[in-house]
């Protein structure tokens, strides 16, 4: 598997109006490592179950985990 650094907007700042990108190294996240906003400290993983804000970014990560094992 080739590493790929990755960012996403976090999905809690862009609640509140700010511009944050959540760095995240793709194979790392799939091992079930978190990665947490810079800004707000929210963190991001494959195993997070919190706010709906965060669903919706974890569906973007779902997304891409499913490319990746194409
Ligand atoms: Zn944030």
């Amino acid at each position: 598997m080739k590493v790929t650094n990755q960012s996403i907007p976090c999905p809690v700042c862009a609640e509140q109006g700010k511009d944050s990108q959540i760095q995240f190294e793709t194979s790392q996240l799939l091992s079930g490592v978190q990665f947490a906003c810079p800004v707000c400290q929210s963190t991001i993983g494959l195993s997070a179950e919190s706010k709906p804000a965060v669903r919706r970014a974890m569906d973007e990560l779902n997304e891409l985990k499913r490319n990746m094992s194409q």
